[in-house]
């Protein structure tokens, strides 16, 4: 599936979960990735409800030694069993093997937190016993709201509550006024905790459709980002590098040869009587001709740092960093023999050529890259006064406005 059909999709659902109250679920695909979401996502909830627990357990220790010594040991006994358990699967929840099931977990640790409070509420005297029944309604929410337990699990949850407090009742043959209470208190808090995991869980739901349509739309975004880079950078029509990246790589290489004081080289190609080949063959003939010699040129840039460029109409450019004048002017020769070989017939003359104008200079502190082109251009001139299909270097000594060549010892390619 493309990233546009998932984001489609994803928008879909999120659309079907807004409008329908009660749903709670996703096809099965997406809810295997919300679970596994999930439980990566509320682990650490988790565990605080965990931790919230305990501290509720350990806190009334000193409380019930103050108030009813002659009760501490048989509740320090219940309280600290539990929180021995409560604490054995707090560890076991922070391994990895255990983050498919920390609904189970969850409800085990309500379960035995819940039956603590019963436990100690038979244990101790009025009016703590009261308290203690009080106390479960902290474990209820705790374990269905603090934890984020999600509203089947909540569901199976409140049952196994039910369940636990019928047989604490029975087994203890409690009386009307402590059935009433205990009653009482578990329905009010399940009143307020299953409809809080199922709003919580609404929103989980919502949430987890969200991130996920929002790392799509950034990924669509780079995406489109980076082929709109590559898209300015490009030649429309012959894919090569544009004008504009020849100008920003001329000026980096440059730089980057003064540094290292390499010589730095280009080749200036024009394409020979191309107006005539265009007049009589027409523009889209003419067209495929510039793809075929930008697709030769392409071939030579081969070196990290060269560059293969239109540099407008049917004149192209080759940059080679590092490259001397005598290898420059053989590649240079090289292109000029497969731009031939491809024998694209012309009109004029036998098959389309070029004529191609070479300089290299090292470059140098207060010389700008200007330079360079001027130096090829002049070389591409001389080339064309020659009688063209050729490849000319530049010498300084030639040109009418020659000056010396700054560091004129360049080094082989
Ligand atoms: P020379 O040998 O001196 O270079 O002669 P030339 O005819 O090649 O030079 P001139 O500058 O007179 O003509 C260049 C022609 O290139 C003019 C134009 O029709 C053609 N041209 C420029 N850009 C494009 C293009 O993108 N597509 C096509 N098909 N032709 C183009
Ligand atoms: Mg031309
Ligand atoms: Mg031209």
């Amino acid at each position: 599936m493309t990233d546009a059909e998932t984001l489609s999709r994803l928008r879909a659902l999120l659309r079907q979960l807004r409008s329908s109250p009660w749903r709670l679920s996703f096809p099965d695909a997406d809810e295997r990735i919300f679970q596994a979401d999930y439980n990566q996502r509320y682990q650490l909830h988790i565990q605080m409800a965990g931790l919230l627990g305990l501290i509720t357990l350990l806190l009334p220790i000193p409380g019930n030694y103050w108030l009813t010594p002659q009760l501490y040991i048989p509740t320090l006994r219940v309280s600290v069993g539990s929180a021995i358990l409560l604490m054995l699967s707090l560890a076991y929840s922070t391994s990895e093997h255990a983050r498919p099931r920390q609904q189970v977990l969850i409800l085990i640790n309500t379960v035995v937190a819940y039956a603590t409070t019963l436990l100690l509420a038979e244990l101790q005297v009025a009016p703590l016993n009261d308290y203690y029944a009080v106390g479960s309604v902290l474990v209820i929410m705790g374990g269905f709201v603090v934890s984020r337990l999600l509203f089947s699990w909540g569901l199976l949850t409140a049952a196994a509550l039910c369940v636990i407090l019928a047989s604490h009742l029975l087994r203890t043959h409690a009386d009307i006024e402590m059935i009433t209470i205990q009653c009482f208190v578990l329905c009010l808090a399940l009143s307020f905790a299953l409809p809080g995991t199922f709003l919580i869980e609404r929103s989980l739901r919502m949430n987890h459709l969200q991130g996920r349509l929002l790392d799509l739309e950034q990924s669509d975004l780079r995406q489109a980002h980076l082929h709109l880079e590559i898209l300015t950078a490009t030649d429309g029509l012959t894919h090569i590098a544009n004008r504009r990246s020849f100008d920003n790589a001329l000026a980096q290489e440059w730089s980057r040869q003064m540094r290292s004081e390499m010589p730095l080289s280009l080749l200036m190609v024009d394409v020979d009587h191309f107006k005539s080949y265009n007049d009589r063959l027409g523009h889209p003939m003419g067209d495929e001709c510039l793809r075929r010699i930008a697709e030769q040129l392409a071939a030579y840039a081969q070196r990290p740092g060269d560059l293969a460029a239109r540099y407008g109409g049917e004149e192209f450019a080759l940059i080679l960093p590092g490259t001397a004048p005598e290898a420059a002017l053989q590649i240079g020769e090289k292109l000029r023999l497969s731009i031939q070989t491809l024998a694209i017939a012309h009109p004029d003359q036998a098959y389309v050529s070029v004529s191609i104008g070479v300089a290299t200079m090292i470059p140098l502190p207060g010389i700008t890259a200007e330079q360079l082109v001027l130096r090829a251009d002049e070389a591409l001139y001389q080339a064309k006064s020659q009688g063209r299909d050729r490849v000319v270097t530049y010498r300084f000594n030639d040109a009418a406005e020659a000056t010396p060549p700054p560091g004129h010892s360049p080094e082989s390619r």
